[in-house]
């Protein structure tokens, strides 16, 4: 099976991992901070929290920003649920708003209506989570005029675009937001094994998220409600997790991310390749908008169900007997069980539920073989012949 996404590890890679295991440390050693500095430097961003997870990334964003019960958080319906889920950790609830169908990230103009009305209604969203989907960024700057206008804070859902560029800066700069959480998880597009970072410009935010990466607890004597009876002295003063990500993760991401560069630009040269070989199929190929340099964690081809003489089962269950590890992302936040026991149900969200019912991502990686992309290429143009 070719799949649709896929690390790349070298043998500068593994050095660094069995360095730091022949090290005085395995985790809460130098390795964390020196790649939450890489990260940062290279995003354009003040600071890093990395993280167990962008899971994790994102729950202690939203705890750092005090999203909490009776707030709101807004994302788009066409993502992970990991997006949506962070809310529901800190007691705030969910809504969505639907994806623009050009570029199947939230849509700008939807979101400005949604906030109007819910201005009149006093339910303003606190939180709006952008995320950024196949890597390209979401039309940040109307976002963040609409932050200004309706008091909300952009947490960005970048766990798909390490490395792209948005408006000539860097995803991840924050310029447009006030935390951007990277994944590195190992189909994403630089790997930790398991792994998040969220990047910020605000000392106090990452100050926040630090506590709440490790139990709430603090050495810091500013911080601390009582005087310190001896060094051993340390206080909780929050209910905070253990997010913490492990020397060996960090000093794998600190090598992997020498390459950030080379993996999207491979990425970029098979989807140019997709590009030119796909385009007389019956199919929608990714829309990039000019003000966007995707990072390509994902090649999404959209079916024109109305030209192809099968259903969109068939066509993915043809690709996978081919050996074509084709995936869908996503199926909608708000069709999954646990998000129709709030009253979510089909039929809301009708530009999400639509893209999912077309969407197909075929195999994008940086060791994907040119041969193994003519495989590809070859297997989707006989199934929809
Ligand atoms: C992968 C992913 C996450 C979660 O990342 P983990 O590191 O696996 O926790 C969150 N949001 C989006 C959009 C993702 O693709």
């Amino acid at each position: 099976m070719i799949p649709y996404g896929k690390q790349d590890i070298n043998n500068e890679d593994i050095e660094a991992v069995i360095n730091v295991l022949k090290s005085d440390f395995l985790t809460q050693g130098p390795q964390v901070p020196a790649f939450e500095k890489c990260v940062a430097e290279y995003a354009g961003a003040k600071y890093g929290c990395a993280a167990n997870s962008a899971t994790s990334a994102l729950h202690i964003a939203c705890l750092a920003i005090g999203l909490g019960k009776g707030d709101e958080l807004w994302t788009s319906p066409n993502t992970f649920v990991a997006s949506a889920n962070c809310a529901l950790y800190c007691g705030a609830q969910v809504d969505f708003v639907d994806i623009d169908p050009k570029t199947y990230n939230i849509c700008p103009e939807k979101l400005e209506h949604r906030l109007a009305k819910a201005k009149k209604l006093g339910k303003l969203p606190k939180v709006i989570v952008a995320v950024h989907l196949c890597g390209q960024s979401c039309d940040m700057k109307t976002i963040y005029k609409l932050s200004k206008i309706y008091g909300f804070k952009i947490i960005e859902d970048a766990s798909h675009a390490v490395g792209g560029r948005y408006l000539n800066s860097k995803i991840g700069d924050c310029r447009y937001s006030d935390i951007t959480i990277f994944s590195f998880h190992p189909v994403k597009i630089v790997t930790t094994a398991e792994g998040g970072i969220a990047l910020t410009n605000n000392n106090y935010l990452q100050e926040r998220m630090k506590l709440f990466r490790t139990h709430g607890i603090t050495r810091d004597e500013n911080l601390m409600h009582k005087v310190p009876d001896g060094g051993w002295y340390y206080e909780q003063i929050e209910l905070g997790y253990n997010y913490r990500m492990t020397d060996l993760q960090a000093a794998l991401g600190i090598s992997q991310m020498n390459r950030v560069d080379e993996f999207v630009s491979s990425r970029h040269k098979q989807a140019q390749r997709y590009d030119d070989r796909l385009k007389d199929l019956p199919i929608i190929l990714p829309f990039q908008a000019d003000t966007c340099y995707s990072s390509f964690h994902l090649y999404v081809i959209r079916l024109n169900l109305d030209l192809i003489e099968k259903s969109h089962k068939q066509v993915f269950e043809e690709l996978r007997s081919k050996n074509i590890g084709v995936n869908l992302h996503y199926i909608p936040v708000h069709l999954h069980p646990y998000y129709q026991t709030m009253g979510f149900k089909s039929g809301d969200f009708p530009e999400a539920e639509q893209y999912a019912k077309e969407a197909i991502s075929i195999p994008i990686f940086h060791g994907l073989k040119k041969d193994q992309q003519d495989v590809v290429i070859q297997a989707i143009t006989e199934v929809l012949a």
